[in-house]
């Protein structure tokens, strides 16, 4: 690609590129940051700035930029076969690789996979596979599917209806029919009057009430990420998800776990069901499964679903022209591999997300921060304006973003949601770059402190 300077490549993106989920006027007079190049935890933009990426990309890069492994395995299978698809009775052998692997590591109930490209596309697959189940089961009437407020589901129809942003729903027409929702489990926002295992519980209990609501003969399933990503890195109590279990069986509802962030090693186990003790019938993937390094995702399909699937369905009606693309399977075969070798899954369990977590709670006596709440590899630091109180800035001062900018100035990557701030950093960071991000982290707070106590907000 011919070189350009960083003026150049961002007239020409606000000239022709619209960018996700982006005001694309506001930027267009801003400018955006141009990435150039990365390796292991860090990205350099088009000015030479070495930033340090404590987001893994977009939640994905779980195993640091620049992997020979994965590089190799895209290029070897690019020249072998860089495409075939799996509609007309064939297969590819990374396909076929893959999910005989998926099998292996996921939980024991998931022995099948149904490939997408991305998340979104996977949970429109979930949404169809499991109303398809409920009418193999002579139970059509049975199609109506709850998840929950602020959660993330990726952004096509089915996804953006599925996730719980108000604002996507406003855009579209959203959700499409037979989607409902209930409240976050979210203990800082609704449940500091109780102890958090108390919450979790009354939490849980919203899902029965809504399923008693909608009639349980029509209730398909249940939905939610074992910890919501997007929605602020909300990790619920560790009640929450057994007693969402015991009441999805208590009225035969299908329970998905959508482990698009959680999978693949992110909470200290391979999925992030195993870390909150529960069983779901379907999961959906995507991200981690390929470390970003090449779109894919999926569904793993359960015993249950898969069962009336193959022995009583007939055709299924549905399918992507890369499904089981055979270049991102390779991909996701040394992905997984790497994550193999290295015990990532267990370094996270037993010594990142541990450190981690010390460092969360030094960082939760700041004064800006209400709540620091971590889970394996990612963490949240709620800012208020009164520690004692836990009293929130006016959502309009936007003090998340404040301090993003901050965090952007100062070379580190921390998103911010609403004035929470998050991280989900790759998997493979040493202890010593750890305290390297949160000691980003902790100068960009006292930074956004000073400023925010400057225009008399504190
Ligand atoms: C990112 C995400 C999705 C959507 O995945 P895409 O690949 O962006 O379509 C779905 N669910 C969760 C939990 C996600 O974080």
């Amino acid at each position: 690609m011919k070189e350009k300077s960083t003026a150049e490549w961002q007239a020409a993106d606000a000239a022709h590129y619209l960018h996700p989920f982006t005001d694309f006027k506001s930027l267009a007079a801003k400018g955006s940051r141009i990435v150039t190049r990365a390796d292991n935890i860090y990205l350099w933009d088009s000015d030479g700035q070495k930033i340090l990426d404590a987001m893994s990309g977009l939640w994905c890069v779980n195993v640091g930029y620049g992997r020979r492994e994965l590089i190799e395995a895209a290029t070897a299978q690019l020249k072998q076969l860089p495409f075939y698809n799996s509609f007309f009775q064939t297969a590819t052998p990374p396909a076929i690789a893959l999910a005989e692997l998926l099998a292996e590591v996921t939980p024991p109930q998931f022995r099948h996979v149904f490939f997408s490209g991305s998340g979104s596309e996977g949970n429109d697959t979930v949404v169809r596979m499991v109303r398809r189940y409920w009418d193999i089961q002579g139970h059509p009437e049975r199609d109506v599917i709850i998840s929950r407020h602020n959660g993330y589901h990726g952004s096509t129809m089915a996804g953006a209806s599925l996730g719980g942003m108000w604002g996507m729903h406003a855009q579209g027409g959203l959700p499409i029919p037979g989607i409902v929702h209930i409240e976050q489990p979210c203990w800082f926002e609704l449940g500091q009057a109780m102890s958090r295992d108390d919450f979790g519980i009354k939490a849980a209990g919203w899902l029965e009430a809504r399923i008693l609501e909608v009639g349980p003969d029509k209730v398909a399933a249940f939905i939610g990420e074992p910890v919501q990503g997007a929605g602020g890195v909300i990790v619920p109590p560790s009640t929450y998800w057994p007693e969402i279990q015991r009441i999805c069986d208590k009225y035969g509802v299908l329970v998905i776990s959508d482990e698009v962030i959680c999978g693949f090693g992110r909470t200290g186990h391979w999925f992030g069901c195993e870390t909150f003790d529960f069983r779901p019938d379907l999961m959906t993937f995507a991200k981690g499964v390929t470390s970003g390094y090449i779109p894919l995702g999926g569904v793993m399909v359960g015993e249950r679903v898969a069962k009336a699937l193959i022995e009583q369905g007939g055709e299924f009606h549905h399918g992507y022209t890369y499904s089981g693309h055979p270049v991102a399977c390779a991909v996701a075969i040394a992905n997984i591999g790497v994550i193999r070798r290295e015990g990532l899954v267990e370094r996270v369990r037993n010594e990142l997300g541990p450190y981690l977590a010390r460092q969360f709670e030094a960082l939760a006596e700041h004064p800006l921060v209400g709540e620091a709440q971590t889970c394996g590899m990612m963490g949240a630091l709620q800012l208020v304006r009164n520690k004692a109180s836990s009293e929130s800035f006016d959502a309009s001062l936007e003090v998340g973003m404040v301090c993003r900018g901050h965090c952007f100035g100062n070379g580190l990557i921390m998103r911010a949601v609403g004035d929470r701030m998050i991280v989900a950093p790759p998997l493979v960071m040493t202890l010593g770059q750890i305290d390297e991000m949160v000691a980003l982290i902790r100068r960009c707070l006292d930074l956004t402190l000073a400023d925010v106590k400057q225009r008399g907000w504190m």
